[in-house]
């Protein structure tokens, strides 16, 4: 068998059985527009990437009170003083980390849990940490009600990353930092890819991490403009 029927095998065995179906009427044209315009007009091919895109409902994940605003090309306030990602950030990261199905991934800074469930149904099993306990609670009770029972969601400082759980095929922070975290670097795997918006409080840059068998390759992506990754190897 090839790798790619293997491939749309897992993906099928992940990303359709595994999600609750929740209620889009109203969210229907907006969501289409989102897959059209922001990501597959700016680029995103991945098709594991926009599949899940489409299957998981990011109205679910907005407060009630911004709701309308769900499929919005914009990043929206979670509470905290907080964000929920931009839709076009969230696919672009999700397909710099190159996952085919079989992964362990880390993602620091949970939020409202959108990203950790788009990498639920893209790996095999996420671990999600998020400094405040309000959001990381709610999050955890979102992926629940989905029915997406592949995500751990912890309470703690991210940039030290989960040593208890290393390595990590994939790690993705969402929060701009001023580097990127060694910690989290030394808990990726060989092979194993780590995105990270990193640079000024005001703007920084996508960048990935390979670790390779020879060593460590740095590329600098997009510009962006995160939220603070406050923490010990943070702000
Ligand atoms: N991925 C989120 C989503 O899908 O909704 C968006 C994340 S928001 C842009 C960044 C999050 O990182 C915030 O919730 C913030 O509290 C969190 N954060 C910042 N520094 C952190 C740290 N050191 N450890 C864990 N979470 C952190």
């Amino acid at each position: 068998m090839g790798d790619r029927a293997h491939d749309n095998e897992s993906h099928e065995y992940h990303a359709v059985p595994t999600i609750r179906r929740m209620s889009t009427e109203s969210h229907r044209q907006a969501w289409q527009d989102m897959i059209a315009r922001q990501l597959l007009g700016r680029g995103i091919r991945d098709k594991r990437v926009l599949d899940v895109m489409r299957t998981v409902p990011r109205h679910v994940f907005v407060p009630a009170h911004m709701r309308a605003k769900s499929y919005d090309d914009a990043p929206l306030a979670i509470g905290e003083g907080q964000t929920i990602s931009q839709p076009y950030m969230v696919a672009l990261m999700s397909e710099m980390l190159e996952l085919k199905g079989s992964e362990r991934v880390l993602e620091v800074g949970t939020g409202s849990g959108y990203q950790a469930a788009i990498l639920g149904l893209l790996a095999r099993e996420v671990v999600s940490i998020e400094r405040h306990e309000s959001l990381a609670r709610k999050a955890q009770a979102t992926l629940k009600l989905l029915g997406i029972m592949n995500v751990e969601v912890r309470v703690d400082d991210g940039t030290l990353g989960a040593p208890d759980r290393a390595p990590f095929d994939g790690i993705i922070v969402t929060a701009g930092g001023p580097h990127v975290p060694d910690s989290l670097v030394d808990q990726l795997a060989v092979g194993g890819r780590l995105i990270c918006p990193v640079g000024p409080r005001e703007g920084q840059r996508i960048v990935r991490v390979r670790r390779t068998e020879q060593g460590i390759i740095e590329e600098e992506g997009i510009r962006c403009a995160f939220v603070p990754l406050i923490g010990e190897e943070g702000w």
